[in-house]
């Protein structure tokens, strides 16, 4: 039977790495079996839902390039299906109009409590066949009383339930909307799915999603629970934890398959290897090898693994990551050449595609403001000399490339018996505004003659 998975978000805070290691296994198992990966919205909280977080979803996941085969479906646009099933169920006497009163209930719970019993719904209107008038009834899931169920759990293993520890759990509430629990058990009946991977804090929801499932004739999917993602405190990562939305780990210059590399090793290995393409991990994913223990996020690995990859990733990949940051800068090129230039020169000294637009900045703007402690340091009258003999040879140049410009530079050092930086920082000042760029030989290349030449014009005149 071909594979179908889902990943099926509630839109009620915003999706973070946790929901997205949960998509990205999700997914893995899809591509990795050769089969199908829906994405659904369960929006039916419409008191917490908001669009933010739904534009969240599609973005994000359109950013991590975890693309999706069908959808996104919106639960809020399925509620006729659900009031059918739940129409099928009552006439079938799987499930049951429940006319019982909140105080009721409380009393009900009250007692247990008293008893010392765990609160639970009797199961008084099971066999209630009278309306009670002036009650909007909810309707309830009649569970098996006895037996158990089995959870076969990939990650867990066999997890046994006591159907005798669920009660007849609400399916409907009294003005008809469905329940969370019962609109993932249509959803995932309906959509054929094969494999439900989730967060583990869903594995209590699971038997009572499987009596629900076999009450109306379909055999459950397969299950997964996968662990939680920890905060380094060994609290469930959460705001609190800077557990931000999936979507700023792109304005901080992220790469997505950095990112996806860095969720899958949490909870997942292939023997000691850190580094994983797209590729590789579609090819060596296994969901059955995933271990139930927590892992705990870890800021530093990422930022390491995000370097990793930008020294891995062919320049031309990288350009729209890199015009993606200078737009934000309000910078823009399609200068490819030179972008591509630019990485090749600056991706060994940053750690982000953020990092890599801010420091680029002076190749794209004319108007670079000089660091006056640079200046007081490398522009000084004393100087000047040198800085004027480098703008004469370079202008000099037939050909303007790094490596006659490197020449050129390490001559005039020579000649002058002098240390290479003091022939190369007031350039490197005046051309980029600051002490630090790449190789100087490779920044003027990337910047032009005429640009480089006007800016050393410029930091001769205030010297
Ligand atoms: N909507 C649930 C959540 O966001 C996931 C439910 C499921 O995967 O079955 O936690």
């Amino acid at each position: 039977m071909a594979v179908v998975t889902r990943f099926a978000p509630s839109p009620t805070g915003m999706l973070h790495v946790g929901g997205v290691r949960t998509a990205l296994f999700s997914w893995l198992h899809a591509r990795r079996m050769g089969g199908k990966f829906i994405l659904r919205v369960e929006d039916t909280d419409r008191e917490r839902s908001t669009d933010e977080a739904v534009r969240v979803i599609l973005e994000g996941m359109r950013w991590l390039g975890l693309n999706h085969d069908e959808g996104p479906y919106f639960q809020t646009q399925r509620f006729d299906r659900y009031r059918e099933v739940i129409q099928r169920m009552l006439a079938e006497g799987t499930a049951y109009r429940c006319y019982c009163t909140k105080q009721e209930l409380d009393e009900m719970r009250e007692q247990q409590i008293a008893r010392k019993q765990k609160p639970r719904y009797t199961g008084v209107c099971r066999d209630r066949t009278e309306p009670r008038a002036g009650v909007d009834p909810v309707i309830r899931f009649r569970n098996p009383l006895e037996g158990t169920v089995v959870v076969e759990d990939l990650v867990h293993g066999p997890v046994t339930f006591q159907n005798a520890e669920l009660d007849d759990l609400i399916i409907a509430r009294s003005d008809g909307t469905p329940t969370y629990n019962f609109s993932v058990v249509v959803d995932d009946m309906d959509m054929g799915i094969t494999h439900v991977i989730r967060g583990d804090d869903h594995l209590n929801n699971t038997p009572r999603q499987i009596n629900m499932l076999r009450a109306l004739g379909h055999t459950p999917p397969v299950y997964a629970h996968v662990p939680m993602i920890l905060g380094p405190d060994g609290a469930k990562l959460s705001k609190r934890h800077g557990a931000v939305s999936v979507l700023q780990y792109q304005e901080e210059g992220y790469l997505p398959d950095a990112l996806l590399n860095y969720l899958v090793r949490l909870g997942w290995s292939h023997g000691d290897q850190e580094l994983f393409t797209r590729e590789e991990m579609i090819a060596l994913f296994d969901i059955h090898d995933v271990n139930k223990a927590a892992s705990a996020f870890n800021p530093e690995k990422l930022l390491w693994l995000n370097q990793q990859h930008m020294m891995r990733m062919s320049p031309a990949e990288l350009v729209p990551h890199l015009q993606y940051q200078l737009q934000r800068l309000g910078l823009a090129s399609d200068n490819t050449a030179l972008l591509e230039g630019i990485i090749l020169a600056q991706r060994e000294r940053v750690k982000t595609m953020k990092e890599m637009a801010q420091n680029s900045r002076f190749f794209f703007v004319d108007d670079v403001p000089i660091d006056p402690k640079a200046a007081a340091k490398h522009l000084s009258a004393e100087g000047a000399p040198f800085l004027q003999d480098a703008r004469d040879r370079l202008a000099a140049l037939p050909d303007w490339k790094a490596q006659p410009i490197h020449d050129a530079l390490h001559a005039l050092a020579t000649e002058k018996t002098v240390g290479l930086g003091k022939i190369v920082q007031p350039i490197r000042v005046a051309v980029s505004g600051g002490t630090v760029s790449p190789p100087i030989d490779v920044t003027l290349e990337l910047l032009g003659s005429e640009r480089t030449l006007a800016r050393i014009d410029a930091a001769l005149k205030r010297v």
